[in-house]
């Protein structure tokens, strides 16, 4: 009697080639391994330099921070495509990765996984299309990156968002408490003065709008120091701890 394989590759309406249940798979069951030489990460780079539009990255397997599983010249598991919304998932052991159905997955369903793909750098909009997503999962988040990489640099972006408009509400305060100052100042006075204040204030204004100039590259300076302040403040923090 000879053993029904648990998988069958065909044509995908994910990507390219895919792999499919070739007969009923209980959830639980460990379909098939992820084959391919173990190389570095810079090996791995190289290989990935040869592909265009990350699809090569979707062949390779990290197993470690400098150790690769090169999936192009492995078995079948590596045509098994993404999905955000999987039927299967990756499972590490010791150096081998085994395909585990995490559903019970009818004959003929396509077996997917979560890459979780992992890329260094800045998470542009444009390294997402890079590696787009076409599992048409409505849970699909449109890239095949990490859910975890996608969240930091989500939360770097809001980091500096947030940054920027507190810089210009500073600046904006600023602006507006020299304004309102310069009034309080030239109400104090008596009206004598503030007749000769307001003599040379229409001077000022004449000559003023060349000098507003340096006054707001001195609010961005004082600015600076107190960012300056801040960051040696949290850092005396975190030697206390
Ligand atoms: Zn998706």
């Amino acid at each position: 009697m000879t053993k029904i394989p648990y998988h069958k590759v065909q044509n995908s309406r994910i990507h390219g080639r895919g792999v499919f249940a070739n007969k009923p798979i209980r959830k639980g069951t460990r379909i098939i391994e992820y084959t391919g030489p173990i190389v570095s990460r810079k090996e791995a780079d190289d290989i990935g330099a040869q592909y265009e539009n990350g699809h090569s990255h979707t062949m390779l397997f990290q197993i470690s921070k400098n150790r690769v599983i090169n999936g192009t010249e492995g078995g079948d598991a590596r045509y098994i495509n993404h999905s955000c919304d999987p039927n299967c998932e990756a499972i590490q052991d010791g150096d081998k990765i085994f395909i585990e159905a995490i559903k019970s997955i009818p004959k003929g369903q396509e077996l997917v996984y979560d890459y979780h793909l992992q890329v260094p750098g800045k998470i542009t909009e444009k390294v997402k299309k890079e590696y787009a997503c076409f599992c048409g999962s409505p849970k699909c988040r449109g890239t095949q990156i990490a859910p975890e990489i996608l969240e930091k640099q989500a939360k770097k972006d809001e980091k500096k968002k947030q940054k920027e408009e507190r810089k210009k509400l500073e600046q904006a305060k600023k602006e507006q408490k020299k304004l309102l100052s310069g009034k309080a100042g030239s109400g104090k006075k008596d009206k004598k003065k503030k007749d000769k204040s307001a003599k040379k204030k229409d001077k000022k204004d004449k000559s003023g709008k060349s000098k507003s100039k340096p006054e707001s590259k001195s609010a961005d300076q004082s600015g600076k120091e107190k960012k300056h302040k801040k960051s040696a403040d949290s850092k005396k923090k975190k030697g206390k701890k």
